[in-house]
C-alpha cells in the first residue's frame, strides 16, 4: 500500500492506473476505521483493480458546536486496517492541502438536505458534498463506495453525482453492526459503558417498525409512534427524530408502500447516533 498526501500525486497515480486500462475504486472516510469502513474497502477491492481510500477529517462538515477537535484518530491502526482490506493507495491529505485557501466555492444539494441530519446539523451536508465533489474530481472516473449507515448522505451524494454528471458510479454498502445490533460508528468510542449498553435500543426501535410493516401495518403515524415509544423506554436515550420515508427521496409517507427507509437519530449524553433500516412493502 502506498500512502500519498498531495492532490497532484494521487491524481497522477490514479490517472496512470486508468491509462493502463484498470479501474479505480474510491472509499472516502474520516479515519478511526472500523469493520464498517473495512466492508466498503473489501467490496471496492472485489469490484475494482485499484482501490484508493481517503482519510480526511473534513472540517467543513462539522457544525461549530460539534466534535471536530476531538474526533477520534488512529493513524497507525487506520493504515493497517486499510492495507489488510485491499487498499492500494491511501490518500491522507492535510487540511492545508485540501482547503489551504478557504474555499469560496461550495456544492450543495437542495431539498434532500433540509430535513433530518440537515435540520439537526445545518451546513453539514454542504460540507459533505463539497468534500465528496472535491475527492471525486481528484480521483477521476471511478466507483465510489458509501455506507447505507448514513442513508441520507448516500441519497444526497448519489443525487449530486447524477445532477452534475460526474463520471462516478456510486455504490451503497450494507450497514455493519455489532452483535447486539448497534451500527458500527467511529463515534461509538465516545459512549460510556451505560450508554453503550443502552444504544442498541435504536436498532430495536427500527426493527420494531420494520416488523410492524411486515405484519401488515400501513399507517405511517402508527409506525412512528411505535418506534418513538420504544426509544422513550430507555432512560439514557434522548430522541432527536424517527421517521418513515420514501427510500429514494426521503419524503415522509403516511400510507406505507414501496421502498421505504426507517430513520432514527438518538442522543446518549453528548453523543448523537444515527441508524436506519430499509423495508419494501
Ligand atoms: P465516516 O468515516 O464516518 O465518514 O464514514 C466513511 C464511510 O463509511 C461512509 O460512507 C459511511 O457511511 C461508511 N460507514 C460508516 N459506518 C458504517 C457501518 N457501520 N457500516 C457500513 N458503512 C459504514
Amino acid at each position: 500500500m502506498r500512502t500519498v498526501t498531495t492532490i497532484t500525486e494521487v491524481r497522477a497515480v490514479l490517472d496512470g492506473v486508468r491509462r493502463q486500462g484498470n479501474t479505480v475504486g474510491l472509499v472516502p472516510t474520516m479515519g478511526a476505521l472500523h469493520a464498517g469502513h473495512a466492508s466498503l474497502m473489501d467490496r471496492a477491492a472485489d469490484e475494482c483493480d485499484v482501490v484508493t481510500a481517503s482519510l480526511f477529517v473534513n472540517p467543513l462538515q462539522f457544525t461549530p458546536e460539534e466534535d471536530l477537535a476531538s474526533y477520534p484518530q488512529d493513524p497507525a491502526g487506520d493504515a493497517q486496517l486499510a492495507e489488510d482490506h485491499g487498499v492500494d493507495v491511501l490518500f491522507r491529505p492535510a487540511v492545508a492541502e485540501m482547503f489551504g485557501e478557504a474555499p469560496l466555492t461550495t456544492v450543495s444539494v437542495a431539498e434532500l438536505t433540509d430535513r433530518f441530519e440537515g435540520a439537526s446539523r445545518p451546513t453539514h451536508f454542504a460540507g459533505v458534498t463539497t468534500v465528496v465533489c472535491k475527492l471525486c474530481n481528484i480521483a477521476g472516473p471511478c466507483r465510489a463506495y458509501f455506507g447505507e449507515k448514513d442513508w441520507q448522505q448516500l441519497v444526497v451524494v448519489t443525487r449530486m453525482i447524477r445532477d452534475l454528471s460526474f463520471p462516478v458510479d456510486v455504490v451503497g454498502c450494507a450497514t455493519v453492526r455489532e452483535p447486539d445490533g448497534l451500527a458500527l460508528s467511529s463515534r461509538n468510542t465516545y459512549l460510556g459503558a451505560e450508554a453503550r449498553a443502552a444504544a442498541p435500543v435504536i436498532r430495536r426501535s427500527l426493527q420494531a417498525g420494520a416488523d410492524s410493516l411486515a405484519d401488515g401495518e400501513r399507517d405511517g403515524a402508527r409506525v412512528r409512534a411505535l418506534m418513538v415509544a420504544l426509544i422513550e423506554v430507555e432512560p439514557l436515550a434522548r430522541l432527536d427524530y424517527v421517521d418513515v420515508v420514501r427510500a429514494d427521496d426521503l419524503v415522509p409517507v403516511e400510507r406505507l408502500h414501496g421502498e421505504l427507509r426507517l430513520l432514527a437519530a438518538v442522543r446518549f449524553g453528548p453523543t448523537r447516533l444515527i441508524d436506519n433500516l430499509g423495508v419494501t412493502v
